[in-house]
């Protein structure tokens, strides 16, 4: 038999690792990505629907494995919640978007970062301090940061009501993300004393449909209008949807009409190149 040479025994060693990354179950591979910085952040831009003008951006995060693949949050977060990794995620989140922010603070107008919180980081104590952490690498202050929270958060609304009254005395924004989509009561939900609710994408889809989530969708702003919530509709995709949501007085929006989620450096260049306030 043929010795396998140097070039082999690489070959043989990558080969078994293939096989056993390929076959790692979600969990471990989340563990493994962490560990070898495989995660990255993207900044998609909110916008003033009346100027178009950037207020701020939501960090999405994103996951490109060893083998190039590219991995949708869809298809990773609810894994990493499930196996108690979310924590770990949300750290690394946090640490990725630093020097975006550090950057944002300096800024004049300041724009915003609005950050996604799993149920799991929203009920953790852990994410206050590392919420504190990052205020500190980064220099920002707390109002410049949002916290996306989606109503599966706000399942035990007791508990929900102590946390976001915590949050926002420390001056963090709170915002209930993809407002209206859960079977929580609506009524519930806005007693909650939150700064913002971002319109999920299904009603604005429903704007050119004339369907009946649009008249949900009306309901629902008229009751934030009354409770003075600030409103960001997500999803857009079309002009004729910025229209309808204006006339029903929406006053941000954020989707592909107006920009992709982008890199901090893409996103940091489109702040600078607005003229200042
Ligand atoms: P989400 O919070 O509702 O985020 C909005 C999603 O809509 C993003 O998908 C965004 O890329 C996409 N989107 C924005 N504008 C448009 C548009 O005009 N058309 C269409 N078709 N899609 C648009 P993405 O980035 O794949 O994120 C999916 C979900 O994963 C997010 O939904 C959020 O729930 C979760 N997620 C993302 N990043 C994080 C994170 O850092 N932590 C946690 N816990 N969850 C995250
Ligand atoms: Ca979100
Ligand atoms: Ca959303
Ligand atoms: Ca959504």
């Amino acid at each position: 038999l043929a010795p396998i040479g140097m070039g082999g025994g690489f070959l043989l060693a990558w080969l078994l690792w293939r096989v056993a990354a390929t076959q790692m179950s979600l969990p471990a591979a989340i563990r493994s990505g962490l560990r070898r910085r495989e995660f990255f952040p993207l900044f998609q831009p909110i916008v003033r629907l009346a100027d178009q003008r950037v207020v701020g951006a939501e960090a999405l995060i994103r996951w490109r494995r060893s083998d190039g693949q590219l991995v949708a949050p869809d298809r990773f977060i609810g894994a990493a919640e499930g196996a108690g990794l979310i924590g770990l995620v949300t750290a690394e989140m946090f640490r990725m978007v630093e020097k975006t922010l550090a950057v944002l603070a300096r800024h004049q107008d300041t724009p915003y970062l609005s950050l996604n919180l799993s149920p799991g980081d929203f009920h953790s104590d852990d994410t206050e301090q590392r919420l504190h952490t990052l205020l500190a690498r980064s220099g920002a202050s707390a109002s410049q940061v949002v916290l996306e929270i989606t109503e599966r958060g706000f399942a035990d609304i007791g508990h929900a009501r102590v946390v976001v009254n915590r949050l926002r005395g420390q001056g963090f924004r709170v915002s209930i993300d993809d407002f209206g989509t859960g079977y929580s009561s609506l009524s519930d939900l806005v007693r909650l004393d939150v700064d913002t609710i971002k319109i999920d994408k299904a009603f604005v889809d429903s704007i050119d449909a004339v369907a009946a989530t649009n008249h949900i969708a009306a309901h629902i702003v008229e009751m934030a209008h009354g409770m003075s919530l600030g409103m960001v509709a997500e999803g857009i995709e079309r002009g004729s949807q910025v229209q309808v949501l204006r006339s029903w007085g929406v006053e941000y929006g954020q989707g592909y009409f107006f920009a992709q989620p982008m890199s901090g450096d893409d996103f940091l260049a489109l702040v600078h190149a607005q003229t200042p306030r």
